[in-house]
């Protein structure tokens, strides 16, 4: 069997929003870990407790930008964003959205619901009404294509969604979607039906501290017992 190495991780938070740890420590961490690159990727400002936004958002990407020149020697450091769905097609993307290398999007609590479709999400997830996965696919999909996203983080994560359909859509737009190695979202059967369609996956830490930056063997394991590791885009066989 073919090994793979995973080269960059994408999806990696600090202490700017509920993390520990600094921008730096990540980057350093990641090197320690010989990854190729490196992406800070902040919640967005919608996130109504941890969303980065303001001042701290542009002191954190000043540093970002700092950090890149700094390690440009040793490691490509990327600013990044992990954005919220705030409604069918709606996101909090920024207006300087393509200043940033990789955008993530995904679903989270705590975002206020701002319009009915939302609402009603919204309170399924929280109190665990029936939901319709189809639709809760297609709320998250329209978000992603309206802020060209690159990658759907942690899918049926507080919501479940239609994995075929996202994945048919998703290689249809151009867009990953993660096997988060924080915990595993998707089924064995769903990561091998994602590869089967074609779409890409992604394997992302969501490092919450720095110790965590390129820590992937939740995923890893997943992706190597649906035997899908050709489909993930930051993995390269090892020759
Ligand atoms: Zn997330
Ligand atoms: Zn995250």
């Amino acid at each position: 069997m073919t090994d793979y190495r995973i080269f960059a991780d994408y999806h990696t938070h600090t202490s700017y929003s509920h993390g520990k740890g600094s921008p730096r420590e990540n980057v350093l961490a990641a090197i320690e870990k010989g990854l190729d690159r490196i992406a800070v990727s902040e919640h967005g400002p919608g996130h109504f407790s941890f969303g980065v936004r303001g001042k701290k958002l542009a002191k954190l990407n000043g540093e970002l930008t700092e950090l890149k020149k700094e390690f440009e020697d040793k490691i490509e450091v990327l600013r990044g964003l992990e954005l919220n769905v705030m409604g069918f097609g709606k996101s909090d993307c920024p207006a300087d959205r393509d200043d940033y290398d990789v955008i993530i999007i995904g679903y989270h609590k705590s975002v206020p619901p701002f319009n009915a479709y939302a609402r009603r999400i919204w309170g399924e997830s929280l109190f665990g009404v029936k939901n319709d996965p189809h639709m809760n696919a297609e709320c998250i999909l329209a978000a992603a294509e309206s802020c060209r996203a690159n990658i759907i983080s942690h899918p049926n994560l507080y919501l479940k969604v239609d994995i075929p359909y996202m994945a048919e859509c998703c290689r249809q737009l151009g867009i990953m979607m993660e096997v988060n190695s924080a915990r595993v979202t998707m089924s064995e059967e769903e990561i091998r039906t994602v590869k089967k369609l074609g779409c890409s996956l992604v394997i992302g830490s969501d490092a919450h501290t720095p110790s965590r930056v390129g820590d992937f063997k939740l995923a890893s394991d997943a992706v190597t017992e649906a035997n899908a590791w050709d489909a993930v885009k930051n993995a390269r066989p090892i020759i």
